[in-house]
């Protein structure tokens, strides 16, 4: 993990409760010390120096990941000489489109933006009280857990036609503590269960009023 923000220190922190080895570096004393007992090692550096970065045997790690916002020419730089050092696997941030561009082309394995989808979701969640969770798939297109609703309690996936009318894909119902995957066309949804679907964000705006 380098870069110890609050995003990238709750993504070192997360792995290290799971159970994984993390790596922890920052230029800043103060970030280094904060998290040293959550995770495995610390290191205090500049990790916009190659030296640095072989002497801690980057390359041994099965992903690196790059949480440095601001200094946008710092994480392109460290996110080159991570993929140069032969890192597998890198994640970077992106502060904005251009930035996440540049850091696709310089070879970064994925790309993220944790602000505008914390950002959209929360929109999503606001503007439609149905709506329980969502997973952005592309800008067009999200998976969404959404609560049944009354009209739709005792009707079946066939008699709901969501596919058909609007284009979206129930790919699960949880119903209490089950899951039932890939769902039949005879299923029913009743009260208190929660659809899984996939479908174009502005289809599943449509499924808010249907
Ligand atoms: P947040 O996750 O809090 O939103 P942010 O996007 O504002 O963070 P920054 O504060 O710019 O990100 O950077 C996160 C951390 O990265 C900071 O603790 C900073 O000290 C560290 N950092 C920045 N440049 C370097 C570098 N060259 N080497 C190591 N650490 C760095």
């Amino acid at each position: 993990m380098i870069g110890l923000g609050r995003f990238g220190s709750s993504v070192a922190r997360t792995l290290f409760d799971m159970g994984y080895d993390v790596l922890a570096i920052d230029k800043d004393e103060e970030a280094v010390q904060s998290i040293a007992k959550d995770v495995t090692h610390v290191v205090q550096a500049d990790a916009t120096d190659e030296e640095t970065l072989r002497s801690v045997g980057i390359r041994n790690f099965d992903v690196a990941v790059v949480a440095i916002g601001d200094d946008i020419q710092a994480s392109i730089l460290v996110t080159v000489l991570l993929k140069e050092l032969g890192v597998r696997q890198v994640v970077a941030k992106a502060q904005n489109e251009l930035h996440g561009k540049v850091l696709h082309k310089i070879g970064a394995n994925k790309v993220v933006f944790p602000e505008r989808d914390m950002g959209t979701r929360l929109a999503l969640n606001l503007v439609s009280s149905n709506i329980i969770d969502n997973i952005q798939l592309s800008p067009e297109y999200s998976i969404v857990e959404i609560a049944s609703r009354k009209e739709w309690y005792g009707r079946t996936l066939r008699e709901l036609n969501l596919r058909s009318r609007l284009g979206i894909y129930v790919l699960a119902i949880k119903r209490e503590s089950e899951l039932l995957v890939a769902p039949a066309a005879e299923d029913t949804v009743e009260a208190d269960d929660i659809l899984i679907v996939v479908g174009r964000n502005k289809d599943i705006d449509q499924l808010e009023r249907v």
